[in-house]
């Protein structure tokens, strides 16, 4: 998929050019080597952590047999990278979970300016274009432009959005949505929601009412929790995500702005230091630039 490759350009040309500069001037696997190794990592944003774990993996290898070639050592490098991500959670829990009747609903939450709402909108698109029959809830009815901006995102995909205006309360609008979600047999209900990490009680009492609401008409909604963080933030997305992680119980990361940043390492960063699953990718602006998210196809994205 090219669009996946262009996305990862920045991330290709940093992380991956770095690694791929290791191995131009390789010559042996020495203390050096892992030095180098280490530094690349962790500039990449992977974590401390997991820069550990690759240059102790490839100790591992070159214990086993002493010379290794340049292939050798990048390969044990990619596998680990996989691995590490992979070992964490199998296929499936990365995939956005359905309900087996009745409209699916998400929640998204996540700090102002991360790409919450551009999210929903790619995503209502995906569903659409999937013949799905996709409703919009916008229950951030705290920030002023918030509703507005929901709307026009479903006017371009051409979903409908309910709202009650400007300092309603949320829950409301996730009821009055539910009720013509379940009557208009929708498919897909998308719920924004407000990013307020200032005031973490009422956040979350505020995510409970919501759930609490939609519980009673879909019994096991919401299906997913997603939370958004913004790539290009770094260490900064981790802290996001631990704050988040004590006010909600969040199920799956969408990662934005992929494409824009040169540090994609934040990706396993995140899988490792959560152990949450990160689902889906944003690897633009356009209606189109979301991806499920694949370890393979990533890892090897950084190296094409
Ligand atoms: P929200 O406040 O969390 O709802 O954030 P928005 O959805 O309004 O997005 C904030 C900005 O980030 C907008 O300018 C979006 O176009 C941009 N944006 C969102 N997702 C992506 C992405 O995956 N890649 C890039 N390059 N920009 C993105």
């Amino acid at each position: 998929e090219t669009h996946y490759e262009n996305g990862l350009k920045k991330s290709r040309q940093g992380f991956g050019a770095k690694l791929n500069a290791l191995f131009a001037n390789f010559r042996t696997v020495d203390e050096d080597f892992f030095d180098d190794l280490e530094e690349t990592l962790i500039e990449a944003d992977v974590g401390y952590d997991i820069a550990l774990k690759i240059s102790d993996a490839l100790r591992d290898e070159v214990k086993l047999e002493n010379a290794k070639s340049k292939e050798e050592v990048s390969n044990v490098i990619i596998n680990k990278l996989v691995e590490i991500y992979e070992e964490e959670g199998k296929d499936e829990d990365r995939r956005l979970q359905t309900a087996a009747a009745g409209p699916t609903v998400y929640f998204f939450v996540g700090v102002n300016g991360v790409g919450k709402t551009t999210t929903i909108g790619k995503l209502a698109h995906r569903y659409q274009e999937q013949g799905q029959k996709v409703l919009l809830a916008a229950a951030d009815t705290f920030r002023a432009g918030a509703i507005q901006q929901l709307e026009k995102w479903g006017e371009r995909v051409g979903v409908p959005v309910v709202s009650k205006g400007p300092n309603s309360d949320p829950a409301a609008v996730v009821y009055d949505a539910v009720q013509k979600a379940k009557q208009e047999d929708y498919d897909i209900l998308l719920v924004d929601t407000a990013g307020r990490l200032q005031n973490k009680v009422n956040l979350m009492k505020e995510l409970e009412k919501m759930a609490r609401v939609i519980a009673r008409e879909i019994p096991e909604a919401p299906h997913e929790v997603l939370l958004a963080l913004d790539a290009t933030t770094g260490q900064n997305a981790l802290t996001q995500a631990k704050q988040f992680k004590e006010v909600t119980n969040v199920t799956g990361i969408v990662l934005t702005k992929l494409d824009g940043t040169a540090r994609g390492g934040i990706v396993l960063a995140i899988r490792n230091e959560l152990h949450i699953p990160v689902k889906l990718v944003g690897l633009g602006e356009q209606m189109d630039d979301l991806r499920d998210f694949n370890p393979e196809e990533f890892v090897y994205g950084l190296f094409k």
